[in-house]
């Protein structure tokens, strides 16, 4: 049992005000594994007055000394790989297949920003004036649980990149994997203030920080729902809010595609992270003379992805994060039964031979139209939906009628093609033929997907306030 009750303010681990405890689980298992002691308001108004404190000396430091920072702050994330790896496994459930790339990444995210940081013009000559890039003053992080630790570094890379201290609030549900990078982070002995970290509820400390007068910025990963609540509370004192939420991407497979080489990728980029996943390409757009032979393969495909614990390095599917995980899930499975659509895989309850944990079949829909709610609402769990086109036109009007625009796929032989329809899709990003991660390009999304853009100089120019001096 790990018993967390412990938050980080001003350089130290001290013990919240606010007394609430909340259990935390095991998915695998469905066992209680450990306890946080949560934050209250007034923990969060003392980590924002410590944020505070530490702002002004702290944007006033130099391009080197901040690169000096992030490197320190990799060091200390690297050291730990296999710590924050296995409680990623225990706390989240998350198979092998996505703790090898999630965690380096994480570590990995501030060696990009020093990159970023490096070439970026603090100073710009625009006509008679001279643009001053000024960190926009202190920022505050809310972070959900799919992806707990990569959120927070990548976040706390950006503010310290730019000289904007922070108080971080991750998910209440991920409190081991935070209190373990939590030590990394001070190991790395930045000045105390500069980030602040505490647990806690996001309608008690999330809502203080989109709230308190004296955060400036908010950048948040979330639902959609809970992004429209802090753009409201945001609003009052006019935050610079970045929303990073939901997402139903389209997953297309063109005419021209090579069904032998693409159908593994249409499933990885669908099942991502165990579908609990915002940019996951959840509706796989088939053209209608292909759609007969690509769910016989799809059928075939997924039975090479195993479903288990964090302990199998086989699996590539975990469980939900949680009961209601689980049962949201669950819920959507019969709903697509309801509605219509037709079962090509998977369906209710559990995979055979798992009876404990929150595991979910992978699931797949066919004979459905976009309109179903199945293929408009983010499920979060591996539920996929085939929908059938006639021709291009017709494949890009579906894939952009959703009210998210995240991330979208292409998956087919003619790159120059591939390029032109790309152009035409509404996301933030289009992954042609499963192409890697790009952590220096821009992340975020069109429509109810977010605001604003994280990663990268675009991510870097979100926490500061360009100042015009003209003389
Ligand atoms: P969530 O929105 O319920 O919670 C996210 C965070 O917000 C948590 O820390 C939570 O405590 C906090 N929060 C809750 N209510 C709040 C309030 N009223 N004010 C301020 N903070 C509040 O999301 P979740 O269930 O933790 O994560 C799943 C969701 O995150 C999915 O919808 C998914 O699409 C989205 N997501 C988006 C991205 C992206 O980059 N676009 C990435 C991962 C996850």
């Amino acid at each position: 049992m790990r018993n967390i009750d412990k938050i980080y303010i001003e350089g130290q681990f001290v013990t919240p005000k606010g007394a609430e405890m909340a259990d935390l689980h095991n998915p695998s298992t469905e066992e209680k594994i450990g306890t946080v002691r949560l934050a209250g308001v007034e923990d969060a108004q003392e980590a924002i007055a410590a944020a505070k404190r530490a702002f002004p000396a702290f944007s006033r430091t130099s391009k080197a000394e901040r690169i000096d920072m992030l490197q320190r702050l990799n060091a200390a994330v690297a050291a730990r790989v296999s710590d924050l790896t296995e409680a990623m496994a225990l706390e989240y459930g998350a198979p092998q297949t996505f703790t090898r790339f999630a965690i380096p990444h994480a570590a990995s995210s501030f060696l990009t920003m020093a990159s970023v940081l490096e070439d970026y013009e603090f100073e710009r000559q625009m006509g008679q004036a001279r643009v001053v890039m000024q960190p926009s003053g202190v920022a505050a992080a809310i972070t959900p649980w799919n992806s707990n630790i990569g959120f927070i570094t990548s976040k706390l890379a950006t503010a310290i990149a730019a000289g904007s201290t922070i108080v971080i609030k991750p998910s209440e549900m991920s409190a081991i994997q935070t209190q373990i990078l939590t030590e990394c982070l001070h190991d790395a002995g930045l000045p105390k203030g500069v980030f602040n970290i505490i647990n806690g509820y996001g309608n008690v400390v999330g809502a203080e920080l989109s709230r308190h007068p004296d955060i400036a910025k908010v950048t948040f990963t979330g639902s959609t729902a809970v992004g429209r609540e802090i753009l409201r509370n945001a609003a009052d004192t006019f935050k610079r809010v970045t929303l990073e939420l939901g997402g139903k991407g389209p997953n297309i497979i063109l005419d021209d595609a090579d069904l032998d080489v693409v159908i593994a990728g249409v499933l990885r980029m669908g099942f991502i992270n165990s579908g609990q996943a915002c940019i996951a390409g959840t509706r796989i757009l088939v053209p209608n003379h292909r759609l007969d032979d690509v769910l016989v393969r799809l059928k075939k495909e997924i039975e090479t992805f195993k479903v288990g614990a964090p302990s199998d390095p086989d699996a590539m599917i975990g469980p939900m994060v949680s009961r209601k995980q689980y049962d949201r899930v669950q819920s959507y499975i019969e709903l697509g039964t309801q509605e219509g659509a037709r079962l090509l895989t998977g369906g209710p309850g559990r995979p055979a031979g798992l009876d404990r944990g929150w595991f979910t079949k992978p699931t797949i829909f066919f004979g459905v139209d976009n309109q179903m709610r199945i293929a408009r609402e983010e499920i979060f769990g591996p539920v996929l939906s085939v929908i059938a086109y006639g021709d291009e036109d017709e494949a890009l009007s579906i894939a952009n009628d959703t009210p998210y625009g995240l991330q979208a796929y292409l998956h087919g032989t003619d790159a120059a093609r591939m390029q032109r329809l790309a152009d035409r899709l509404d996301s933030g990003r289009v992954v042609i033929n499963g192409a890697p991660h790009e952590p220096l390009a821009p992340f975020g999304g069109f429509k109810q997907s977010g605001i604003g853009r994280e990663y990268g100089v675009f991510g870097l120019d979100a926490f500061m306030e360009p100042k015009a001096i003209i003389a």
